[in-house]
């Protein structure tokens, strides 16, 4: 089995096209999500609506159990509340069902499991290898067979692999499952990522090669911002602040004294 491994696609439909073409290329047979599936962009529906047709399995993320109402926007900045409320008014009731069915955690195989922040909840976030470490214990506690899994929730694509209580961050390109241990890893997010490449992430999962492949999509991603600022949404955070780094960049390099 090949899996295209997907997260917060957050309502980035051309994104989100881009990334199965692309998945359909590398000869997928499934296609796996680990939550976020809405939030931030301004096609909500339509992308539910292509990850239930191409029959994804899915995890909930933190805009997702907010967007149906089972949770409160906890840790929400402004601007991913006023998106998620956008959104929240905009779901039809049977995409806001299927939000409201998903599971926080799941086993795909019998290798793999994934969740979207961490093992215990979607709102906690994997910043670097102490949190990682807790992670892969809690995978570990609950699923003793498995041994690779994967999450989301920081748009950052990286790996870590734990053997004998020792924990590596591993490089990007392609990660070979073949020594004993666990190994959790996030794809990257494909509609808002926040490393500093805008390119839509993902990564190709095989099962039978025992690898994980990281992957980047170029996508139109003007088309995508002109539907957000057509709905009244706000520009995303990560856009914001590289402008922001910009004009103080210029400013320096141009300031006239
Ligand atoms: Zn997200």
């Amino acid at each position: 089995m090949r899996y295209a491994i997907l997260s917060d696609v957050h309502a980035n439909l051309e994104a989100l096209t881009a990334v199965l073409d692309r998945a359909r290329q590398e000869r997928v047979d499934a296609v796996v999500t680990l939550g976020d599936l809405v939030g931030f962009n301004a096609s909500p529906n339509e992308c539910l609506d292509v990850l239930r047709h191409a029959g994804a399995r899915s995890v909930a993320g933190n805009h997702d159990v907010v967007a149906c109402g089972r949770a409160a926007p906890r840790g929400f900045s402004p601007r991913a509340r006023q998106a998620i409320e956008w959104t929240a008014a905009r779901l039809r009731a049977d995409h806001r069902a299927y939000l409201d069915a998903l599971p926080l955690v799941d086993v795909v195989d019998d290798v793999c499991g994934i969740c979207h922040g961490s093992w215990r909840s979607p709102f906690e976030r994997v910043r670097g290898p102490i949190e990682a470490a807790a992670v892969l214990h809690d995978f570990a506690a609950g699923h003793p067979g498995q041994r690779l899994c994967f999450f989301g929730h920081t748009h950052r694509a990286v790996a870590y692999h734990q053997a004998g209580g020792v924990l590596r961050t591993l490089g990007a390109g392609e990660v070979s499952l073949d020594e004993p241990g666990r190994y959790l890893v996030n794809p990257g997010s494909v509609g808002q990522p926040r490393d500093g490449d805008p390119r839509a992430a993902f990564a190709v999962f095989d099962a039978a090669a025992a690898t994980v492949r990281f992957h980047r999509v170029r996508y139109d991603r003007r088309v995508a911002a002109d539907r957000r600022a057509a709905a009244g949404l706000p520009r995303s955070e990560h856009r914001r602040r590289g402008l922001r780094r910009l004009v103080a960049s210029a400013i320096g390099r141009w300031r006239p004294w």
